[in-house]
């Protein structure tokens, strides 16, 4: 078995600077994992050692060695999953005990099978609560769910080969050290000696996957308001537009403009304008209720893209973002700010091109400032609309707005362009 002990160990002495460069990332429990590598490479070393070692060198050494590490490696996927730290105490308490039985096995009562099943029983106890741990607290990252159940499947796989281990030698089914190991003896060792490679390669693609997903993330959203960043919203636009134009509908684009930002930076300074930033952010999803992406496209500048909705309801749903922006003002330092948005829409019609809906929106917008800010306007699409039309769908969502006025505050003008 001694050539698998070596794959083991120089698999696991090569994961061990991989995981080492990865403590600069930040991903929560990376120390944890390290350590864990590094202990569970001297643990297979102990292994790889056993032929020339005394025995209760290659058990008590390798025992513990290998319970430290599936210690360590469960305080780290307990970081990495969120939960609260698993105390020094439970650590120190464990190993405490694992020495004791160990020492008694090897010095009161002397027996080679109890210690081997003692320190595979320790090793299968913890691997099973770093699975349930997994599966209980399984993350809402979807880029690293297949990482997450190769390493819970490992980590089962440690703890039935370890808890196979324990039964086989306790029951005397084990030919311990001897010559003539049963093949599936044979079998489970060397699936025993290369399963934690395996389980520390699952952890190491688990924790790329975090820092990929995480660095996505950041690429994909603004990080004072969490909106999407323009690069990522025009991706997703593009993306929803060609969805729409292949079934022949129209998508919804709407350009919103914080009025007068500048005066409210001038009043509350500027962390002030960020934190009514961020506010405005928060109001405008929630109006949104995820009936649309928001992205923010630079300054005070955001845009929405809905998809499935007509004119009508795309000037209901901005009509109720005016509202809620001007009923729900920030709160900075203990001082109110209030805030107004004017948004510009266009309906984005199959037969004509994004850009063209984008300045549609960018005129409409330019109205409704025009016209006195804390408003909407509607752009009559190139290709469809007529002015006539436009004006006679803003009458329309006028008088639905004055029917429903108690339910989404006071009517607001609506003018429209085209
Ligand atoms: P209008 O109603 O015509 O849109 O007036 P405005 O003052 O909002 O327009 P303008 O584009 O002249 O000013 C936008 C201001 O937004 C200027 C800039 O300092 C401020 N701004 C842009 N980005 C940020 C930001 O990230 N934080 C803060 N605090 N202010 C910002
Ligand atoms: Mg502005
Ligand atoms: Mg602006």
């Amino acid at each position: 078995m001694s050539f698998l002990s070596a794959i083991a160990v120089i698999s696991l002495v090569v994961m061990f600077p991989v995981l080492l460069s990865l403590r600069t990332t930040g991903v929560p429990g990376i120390a944890r994992f390290c350590a864990a590598c590094a202990l569970a490479a001297l643990a297979a070393s102990v292994s790889l050692a056993a032929s020339v070692a005394p025995a209760w060198f290659h058990t008590v050494g390798g025992a513990t060695l290998t319970v430290a590490a599936c210690l360590l490696t469960l305080k780290g996927f307990r970081e990495f999953l969120g939960r609260p730290p698993l105390g020094i105490w439970p650590v120190a308490i464990t190993l405490a005990g694992l020495t004791m039985v160990l020492l008694f096995f090897s010095y009161a009562v002397e027996s080679l099978a109890a210690r081997v099943s003692v320190g595979a029983g320790f090793s299968s106890l913890i691997c099973l609560l770093i699975g349930a741990s997994i599966v209980r607290h399984w993350p809402k990252e979807r880029a690293i769910a297949p990482y997450m159940l190769f390493c819970c499947v490992t980590a089962f796989a440690v703890a039935t080969l370890h808890a196979l281990r324990a039964a086989t030698v306790t029951t005397g089914f084990d030919a311990f050290g001897s010559a003539a190991e049963p093949l599936w003896t044979t079998a489970i060792l060397a699936a025993r000696a290369l399963v934690m490679p395996l389980f520390f390669l699952g952890i190491i693609l688990m924790l790329h996957g975090w820092v990929i997903a995480n660095l996505r993330h950041m690429i994909a959203h603004d990080d004072l308001t969490g909106a999407l960043s323009r690069r990522a919203f025009m991706t997703e636009l593009e993306r929803i537009f060609s969805a729409e134009k292949a079934s022949g509908r129209q998508t919804a684009f709407m350009l919103l403009d914080l009025d007068r930002f500048k005066q409210i930076n001038d009043l509350h300074g500027h962390a002030g304008g960020d934190v009514a930033l961020a506010h405005f952010t928060r109001t405008v999803r929630e109006t949104l209720a995820g009936r649309g992406i928001l992205g923010r496209l630079g300054g005070e500048e955001f845009g929405i893209a809905m998809r499935g909705i007509g004119r009508l309801e795309a000037a209901e749903i901005a009509e109720a973002i005016c509202t809620a922006v001007r009923t729900t003002p920030a709160s900075a330092k203990g001082t109110s700010i209030a805030m107004t948005v004017s948004i510009g829409i266009a309906m984005a019609d199959p037969g004509g091109s994004l850009a063209e809906a984008m300045v549609q929106a960018d005129v409409a917008l330019y109205e409704a400032k025009a016209m006195g800010r804390d408003r909407l306007s509607i752009a009559g699409s190139l290709h469809a609309a007529s002015a006539a039309s436009a004006r006679a769908l803003a009458g329309a969502a006028a008088q639905m707005r004055a029917a429903t006025a108690g339910a989404i505050g006071p009517a607001r003008p609506l003018s429209s362009t085209g």
